[in-house]
Order: structure tokens, then sequence, then C-alpha cells
């Protein structure tokens, strides 16, 4: 019976392969935290860091700096 010896093969090298993958292995998320990335904006090429999640830089990222406002507004 070699149909049965393969299916059997087959069940066994299955087995094989769940017991050898670990629970603890997991895949590097390095695809969006790649060295040499440069800011998204158009125009700025400034290199982000590694660590940087977001896609632009400080300056060009989504976030709203109220520099204007709380701003004394100088009369003269
Ligand atoms: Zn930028």
């Amino acid at each position: 019976m070699a149909l049965a010896n393969r299916v059997a093969e087959d069940q066994m090298t299955s087995q094989a392969v769940v017991g050898a993958s670990k629970p603890g292995h997991l895949p590097r998320p390095s695809k969006s935290f790649s060295k040499g990335r440069t800011c998204a904006a158009p125009g700025c090429a400034k290199e982000l860091s590694q660590y940087n999640r977001r896609e632009k830089c400080w300056a060009h990222a989504d976030m709203k700096v109220p520099r204007l406002r709380g701003r004394p507004t100088v009369t003269y």
C-alpha cells in the first residue's frame, strides 16, 4: 500500500512542521521602519528616523502646532 504510506508520511511531515514553528517566532516588522526613509512631503528630503513611525518629518507631520495661537499681538 504505497498510497497509505505516503499519506502517513504527509501527516508526519505536517506534524513535524507544526511542531517546529515556535509561537515566539515573529516576523520582523521592518517593512515600514527601514532606514533611508525620507519625508513624504513634496520637496522635503529630510531623512526620517528609523524609529519614527510617521511618514513625514516632524516639521511636516500631521500634528498641529499652534505657533500663532497664544502669540501676543504686537501693536505699535
Ligand atoms: Zn518634511
